[in-house]
């Protein structure tokens, strides 16, 4: 594996720096071409061509230490969470599905650590996250695996109404949504919009609800016509890439997108 040395971004030893995956490794995989052995870059630009890649978006970020045993422990946990763990089926509400037994302190941790690998990536995709003094506070929370209270940039997660099977397989960089009062950040991978609120307390805002609870709760909130529409907007080049592996996360076997 290439490595430089340089300074951990998380826990700030010098050492040689990995390559770290801004998303974690297994929301590629059902991006990964099959015969390729390389994932499929798309861009919302219509002029610039797919492109294939190895391994993902990653940076020269984290010691081993880091990337394997405290931001991996969480990568792992999600991992499980969306491919391996035996479904349940989720309560039905009528504008969301709740889940139980979800592990609060490592999905808040996995969502606290994929929004902190935005901010501190440089690539030109991530430009749009700045955590200001937070990444410090959250850069402690994951190396102590303090997870924190619910309301603290709470992640929520959205499945689009009419969701394409490209859409499902494909990975969409942070942009900056939402309104002055309640900034959003959303990116969309593995078929769900993930959007934290980038306020340090959100008890005040309904939406805070949907998010992780310490009694081990989670929703997925069903997406409307109006923000799939959106979505569908900016996913437009994914069209282009209808053969890509169908999704084999839980939302898929529920029969969701079919
Ligand atoms: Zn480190």
């Amino acid at each position: 594996m290439k490595t430089v040395m340089g300074t951990c971004a998380l826990c700030h030893q010098r050492c040689h720096l990995r390559q770290s995956h801004i998303f974690p490794e297994s929301f590629y995989k059902n991006v990964y071409s099959e015969e390729m052995h390389k994932f499929v870059t798309l861009s919302t630009n219509p002029t610039q061509p797919i492109g294939l890649e190895q391994r993902g978006i990653r940076e020269h970020l984290l010691c081993e230490r880091c990337d394997g045993k405290v931001i991996g422990k969480y990568d792992d946990y999600i991992a499980r969470w969306l491919y391996e763990e035996p479904v349940t089926r989720p309560d039905r509400y009528r504008y969301s599905l709740m889940f139980k037994g979800v592990n609060y302190a490592l999905m808040r941790l996995f969502q606290l650590s994929l929004l902190w690998r935005f901010h501190i990536a440089k690539g030109h995709g991530f430009r749009s996250v700045d955590l200001g003094t937070h990444s410090e506070t959250i850069r402690n929370m994951l190396l102590t695996g303090d997870a924190g209270t619910a309301a603290y940039f709470p992640c929520i997660l959205m499945h689009p109404k009419d969701i394409s099977p490209a859409l499902t397989g494909g990975i969409a960089c942070p942009v900056s949504i939402g309104t002055d009062q309640w900034p959003v950040c959303r990116a969309i991978a593995v078929g769900i919009v993930w959007m934290w609120i980038m306020r340090p307390d959100t008890s005040s805002n309904p939406l805070s609800e949907f998010a992780v609870s310490t009694d081990n709760q989670m929703h997925i909130v069903l997406g409307t016509d109006n923000i799939s529409e959106g979505i569908k907007n900016e996913f437009i080049v994914l069209d282009r890439a209808k053969d890509m592996q169908p999704n084999a996360t839980k939302l898929s076997k529920w029969g969701f997108g079919q």
